[in-house]
């Protein structure tokens, strides 16, 4: 198989570990950006997923003159006007731990009932070449906020969204239940359809 290297413009290791698991045994293979020396900090200026996910590759992209996969993904709850959204690996601080953050959530949708509580987690995807091409995608997943944080699988958010339709939250889910539903999975699959597209 002819092996195409992208760099990922990340350092959040559940990402990482979804978009390997999400693109094995695909022509696709990531470099995490820690292997490749580049430190500098990213400001997300951006006021969309979409842009975030842009800047994130450019400036990689830019700095390495390597094909750069830049992802930006959050959580949008209705009740709370779409936050934390855009600023969902900010809230609270980067550093406090995700059983705080969700355990403050669920205190702030005490009281809203079921039908009020939908949210979705969103993935934007952007790869940016050396030369200035781009590519872009976009994906939800649609949930629920729930009751009570539940469920060791998945990262960051996902012990409190609960999927209707399977009556469990996406971190009791399996990683290969989740990356064949997940905002990330369906995203990262459009978008290698792409690049692969491209390449002929
Ligand atoms: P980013 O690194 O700025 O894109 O921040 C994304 C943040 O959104 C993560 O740190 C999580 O807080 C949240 N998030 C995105 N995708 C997921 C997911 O699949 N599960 C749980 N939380 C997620």
């Amino acid at each position: 198989m002819n092996e195409k290297k992208i760099v990922l413009a990340s350092s959040n290791k559940g990402k990482l570990r979804e978009v390997r698991e999400i693109l094995a045994g695909s022509e696709l293979s990531v470099i995490p950006l820690s292997e490749t020396g580049f430190t500098d900090e990213i400001e997300e200026t951006g006021e969309t997923f979409a842009e975030n996910a842009f800047i994130k590759a450019e400036t990689v992209a830019k700095a390495l003159q390597l094909p750069v996969l830049g992802d930006d993904s959050g959580l949008e709850i209705d009740a709370l006007g779409k936050e934390p959204g855009i600023r969902s690996a900010r809230f609270m601080g980067r550093e406090t731990p995700y059983s705080e953050k969700n355990a403050a959530l669920l205190k702030k949708l005490e009281g809203v009932p079921d039908e009020k509580r939908t949210a979705r987690f969103v993935c934007a995807m952007a790869l940016v070449y050396p030369d200035g091409r781009s590519l872009q995608v976009q994906q939800t997943m649609e949930g629920r906020i729930g009751y009570e944080i539940k469920g060791e699988n998945g990262f960051g958010y996902d012990p409190i969204f609960f999927l209707p339709e399977y009556g469990m939250t996406s971190a009791e889910l399996s990683p290969e239940e989740k990356n064949a539903i997940s905002h990330r999975g369906k995203a990262l699959r459009e978008m290698a359809a792409l690049i692969l597209e491209g390449e002929k």
